[in-house]
């Protein structure tokens, strides 16, 4: 089964169309989610239209709870409140309903998903440490982890390896081959918002039975979604940074 994984899409709606895009020429089965639909960018309503239509498994992200209350928004700068409580005024009853039954993980036969760790996955924890990779994966009885919320695309092994992957800007994409020694937890980065200094969007496409994990970036409208954060109101550093992708 070919399966493309996408996370953290952050009310991006040029992102979110540009990856639906590119995905469309793996011919994958299935779009799998990792959260975070809304927060942060301009189209919200827009996100989670195309995510429902599309996206056949989708977790919750951290965001997506604040959007419908079921996560304290007290947890968040205000940079980010700022931008939740806009989300919030703009969903329509449905999108919040889908939202609020958002469940925080999934498990598919080898793999597990979910946006922050295995590691109680409703507090949200961070994996950006060794030490935080080691307490995932003793929260992990699948072989395969695919985690967002960083926005920054990484494999962490069991056996203690950190695997960054890192783009030149005329590559789009890298693969790996998970090795059947260890367990595996795989930052899929981000669509709407990438955070590794590197603007393009990117998304995974997991072949389930080569156990190629490829990452791919692309590009998409950016100046088209930092207007409408503008126009919005939204705070400028929201628009600033798809353009540097911090
Ligand atoms: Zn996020």
């Amino acid at each position: 089964m070919r399966i493309a994984i996408i996370s953290d899409i952050h009310g991006n709606f040029e992102a979110l169309t540009s990856a639906l895009c590119e995905i469309r020429q793996f011919c994958v089965d299935k779009i799998i989610c990792l959260g975070d639909i809304v927060g942060y960018g301009a189209s919200p309503v827009e996100c989670m239209e195309l995510a429902m239509e599309n996206i056949e498994t989708c977790v919750a992200g951290n965001h997506d709870w604040a959007t419908v209350g079921k996560t304290q928004i007290g947890f968040f700068n205000a940079v980010s409140r700022a931008a939740i409580e806009w989300t919030s005024r703009k969903l329509a009853p449905h999108h919040i309903k889908y939202l609020e039954n958002l469940s925080v993980s999934f498990s598919n036969g080898s793999f597990h998903v979910v946006h922050a760790s295995p590691n109680k996955p409703h507090q949200w924890h961070y994996i950006m440490t060794w030490n935080d990779a080691k307490e995932a994966f003793s929260h992990l009885d699948k072989q395969v982890c695919f985690v967002g919320h960083s926005h920054i695309p990484v494999i962490w092994s069991e056996e203690g390896r950190l695997i960054r992957v890192v783009f030149s800007a005329s590559e789009t994409s890298a693969s790996f081959t998970i090795g059947e020694s260890s367990k595996y937890i795989i930052n899929v980065g981000s669509v709407g918002q990438p955070r590794d200094g590197d603007p393009r969007g990117c998304f995974v496409i997991f072949d389930t039975d080569k156990k190629l994990v490829s990452f791919h970036r692309f590009l998409y409208d950016i100046i088209s979604a930092q207007n409408k954060i503008f126009y919005a109101g939204l705070p400028s550093f929201l628009a600033e940074r798809l353009g540097a992708g911090i």
